[in-house]
């Protein structure tokens, strides 16, 4: 099996396979530790998933303490704090930065005979109407390899999965964010700022320890270019508000800065399984339309991923019933919690207007409103 990527999703698959005795080679264009645009949160159900790859006590090596906080700051100025506590308590809210996580995971592949190569995927090799290889450009130059399976996990912008489709992905949202300090925040709290210059975008402050910060924006990416900024001046605004200004130091400074891009629309049917090729992660567009969490379906999907191709290898299936399989799955254990929060997306971020008079009544109304969280939160027990 070739997996195009070395992200999360892409070394969920490669360690499931791994295990499974499967011959898998990952591809990936950068070399790693690499930096990643990302919120840096790794929520609980993200933990679980990683419970099931038993990569759990790894972590502690390159997570810090968890969020037991959040506070939401309305449109209008108003906020709500929350305290939550996981549904399962070994399964915490973490925050890891994504090159120590990412490293993480890949080397727990390469640990398990998972062979790494660096280099750019171009293009897939197809015989009729199935994806046999795919064309790696390196330095060395350019390379054909067949595989069994391609795996695309290559995030966002996918290659693999525009080759497969003819058409970009559908791009809707864009993205900075700053790892910052020392900046005065609790360590145990993640914040979101719904703005108005941001909305229906918001930025967030996830800790980071040793007082360091995660700091950024994610926006929609027509509303982005209607403001006629770039992501960097549009991040100096937000760091410029008078109560976070005063949460900086004379010496806090930022340590590095990542913008990405990301989409949200696998919700809308597109597809994800191929004859000889699945999409797992971001290149099958499995962020929550919501949150924007998605490592956790990452992990996931990489993960079925791995365990389809298994099952299929032992009972020897043919490509028609992989890719059925393997979109049940997706289907069940991924699609269903995304077109719920895609719905509440449209409904509660539908105009800062809206989103003001859903905060006022949650303030006004908690001990009504917090059983209802609890019922829709997939992570928390909102206290
Ligand atoms: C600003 C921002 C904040 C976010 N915050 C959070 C958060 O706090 N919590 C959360 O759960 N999720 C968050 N997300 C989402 C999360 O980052 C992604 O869902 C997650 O990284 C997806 O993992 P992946 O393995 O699918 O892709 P990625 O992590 O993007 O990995 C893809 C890999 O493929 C490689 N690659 C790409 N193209 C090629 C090619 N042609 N050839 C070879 N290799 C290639 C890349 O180098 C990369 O290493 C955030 C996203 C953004 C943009």
């Amino acid at each position: 099996v070739i997996i195009v990527g070395a992200g999360p999703a892409g070394s969920a698959a490669a360690i499931t396979l791994a295990r499974a005795g499967r011959d898998v080679l990952i591809i990936d264009s950068s070399t790693f530790p690499r930096e990643k645009a990302c919120g840096d949160g790794v929520l609980p159900g993200a933990v679980k998933v990683l419970a099931d790859l038993d990569v759990l006590p790894d972590l502690e090596t390159v997570s810090y303490p968890a969020i037991t906080r959040m506070v939401l700051h309305s449109p209008s100025g108003k906020q709500i704090r929350m305290a939550v506590k996981p549904l399962q308590p070994e399964h915490q809210f973490i925050i890891a930065d994504r090159a120590s996580f990412d490293h993480l995971l890949l080397k727990k592949a390469l640990g398990l005979g998972v062979e790494f190569r660096r280099g750019r995927v171009i293009g897939l090799i197809r015989s009729h109407v199935s994806v046999t290889g795919i064309v790696l450009r390196d330095s060395e130059g350019t390379t054909k390899l067949t595989a069994h399976t391609v795996i695309g996990a290559d995030g966002s912008t996918s290659i693999v999965r525009r080759s497969l489709t003819g058409v970009p992905p559908p791009v809707d949202s864009i993205a900075i964010r700053a790892h910052m300090g020392p900046f005065n925040h609790s360590q145990d709290t993640a914040e979101f700022y719904f703005e108005p210059d941001l909305f229906p975008g918001y930025a967030w402050i996830f800790p980071l320890g040793s007082n360091r910060v995660n700091i950024g924006l994610g926006l929609d990416i027509g509303h982005h270019r209607d403001q006629g900024k770039t992501l960097r001046a549009r991040l100096e605004t937000f760091l410029q508000r008078p109560d976070i200004r005063d949460r900086c130091m004379p010496h806090t400074k930022t340590l590095s800065l990542r913008t990405g891009s990301y989409w949200f629309t696998a919700v809308h049917s597109h597809p994800f399984a191929f004859a000889g090729a699945l999409l797992v992660g971001d290149a099958a567009g499995f962020m929550d339309p919501l949150s924007g969490e998605g490592i956790r379906n990452a992990l996931l999907s990489g993960k079925i991923a791995g365990d389809v191709l298994t099952e299929a290898q032992q009972k020897s299936w043919s490509q028609e019933k992989i890719q059925a399989t393997y979109v049940q799955r997706c289907e069940e254990e991924i699609m269903i919690s995304l077109k719920r929060s895609l719905t509440w997306k449209r409904w509660m971020l539908n105009t800062p207007r809206r989103f003001n008079h859903i905060v006022r009544l949650f303030r006004w109304c908690y001990p009504i409103t917090r059983p209802l969280l609890n019922t829709l939160s997939t992570n928390f027990q909102f206290k």
